[in-house]
């Protein structure tokens, strides 16, 4: 059968799916609009043992040491047993008691954590003054990897369908699951920690954020899989396998009815399964260019169309339906959690007054309103009325209820 002509992305996939698709495609957009012009210099304290901070002192500029405004803050930290590059492994792994490595055994040693502030802290806020700049910064950094990574591949994604790029459209797609369910997982265990510490005694506050917060964004950042050779460091931290966090994103997606009503768990799994195999060059790769087989009546032949784009009459492999489907569904839940994501990191910056107790400025630096009645600058109300006080609660993490920065205005 000679192709009359190539159909059009609207007309294979449905004209309801390519609304849908560029209503998405327009959210994405704005998302990439929030995002134009945003970089980040992430600074952070290291921690220095006695001897290092000696060094420290004797080599620093005598001026800097003078300036009231750069302190110290000596503390016995803590870290997870795993490390990321030797230079902080000795240091990381003394910290930890054999029994619980998050609480600091009795010998611990002391480590010396130096920041410049702002001017004028009263003493009691130096510790926080030091730790939690470079730990919003952080966050904000990791806010924005996964951000312009959920653009770059939603884009792409949405994109190549409507070219009728469908390897393309699959490998995108496929990635899309990763990255949503890895910015799920490492928001829920974000949310659970800051949550912590929110609610932490004040006198707790800044080692429990150094040890949970600064902690997972370390192991966040440093964690891989598979290039130890390459580092020559046979103890990296280990990524949790993808396969894992996509079941367990795939468990958390069966409990959101709405959610699950677009998209079962078993459905997501199922779905990442057939695009991995249309990602290699596997089943889901054979089938790509072709209408399903047909058997002829008298069984002894069988024939299957192939074209790079189909024709209006062809039949078309089930990847591009399930390319869009997950666009739809997986691509919302992802923008769902940035957005919910940013709120949760602002409340962290605006709860810890990050803008006010360091001098450097940075994207996101929010600086807490004076007046009651202001709006508050992260967009969440009025300033007397937002929740960015220590012991208040912490938004909830979820799926299926977007949550822009200006709700509640
Ligand atoms: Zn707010």
């Amino acid at each position: 059968m000679p192709a009359e002509r190539a159909a059009s992305a609207a007309e294979i996939l449905g004209a309801d799916v390519a609304t849908q698709l560029a209503e998405f495609e327009n959210t994405v957009l704005e998302l990439d609009l929030f995002l134009a012009g945003a970089e980040l210099v992430e600074k952070t304290v290291v921690p220095m043992n006695e001897n290092e901070f000696k060094k420290f002192v004797a080599s620093a500029d005598p001026e800097l040491l003078r300036s009231p405004n750069w302190i110290s803050w000596i503390t016995p930290a803590v870290q997870p047993s795993k490390k990321d590059f030797r230079e902080y492994s000795e240091k990381w792994n003394a910290y930890g008691s054999p029994s619980d490595p998050w609480q600091p055994s009795a010998d611990s040693p002391r480590y010396w954590y130096c920041a410049e502030i702002s001017e004028g802290l009263p003493e009691h806020e130096h510790s926080e003054a030091v730790v939690c700049p470079g730990v919003h910064m952080r966050l904000l950094g990791w806010w924005l990897t996964h951000a312009w990574r959920f653009v770059d591949l939603a884009t792409t994604a949405v994109a190549s369908l409507d070219s009728w790029n469908v390897t393309v459209a699959a490998l995108a797609s496929r990635a899309l699951i990763e990255e949503v369910a890895c910015l799920w997982w490492e928001s829920d265990e974000l949310f659970r920690s800051w949550r912590a510490a929110k609610h932490a005694p004040a006198d707790a506050r800044d080692l429990t954020i150094m040890n949970l917060l600064s902690n997972q964004l370390e192991v966040f950042t440093f964690s891989q899989r598979g290039l130890e050779s390459i580092i020559g460091d046979n103890d990296l931290w280990q990524a949790l396998n993808i396969l894992t966090i996509i079941g367990k994103f795939a468990k958390r997606m069966a409990s959101d009815g709405i959610i699950a009503e677009r998209m079962s768990g078993k459905e997501l799994e199922d779905n990442y399964a057939i695009l991995s195999n249309a990602a290699h060059p596997a089943f889901g790769a054979r089938i790509s260019y072709a209408a399903p087989w047909a058997e002829h009546d008298h069984g002894a032949t069988r024939q299957r169309r192939l074209s790079r784009v189909p024709n209006e009459v062809d039949a078309v492999s089930p990847i591009p339906d399930i390319a869009a489907k997950v666009i739809l569904v997986v691509g919302g839940i992802g923008e769902t959690i940035l957005w919910q994501s940013l709120r949760m990191i602002d409340d962290f910056g605006l709860t810890t007054r990050t803008g006010l107790r360091t001098p450097h400025s940075y994207w996101r630096k929010l600086v807490p309103a004076s007046k009651s009645s202001a709006v508050c600058p992260c967009g969440c109300g009025k300033w007397r009325t937002a929740q960015h006080r220590w012991g208040q609660p912490v938004i909830e993490l979820r799926l299926s209820r977007s949550s822009p920065l200006n709700e509640g205005q």
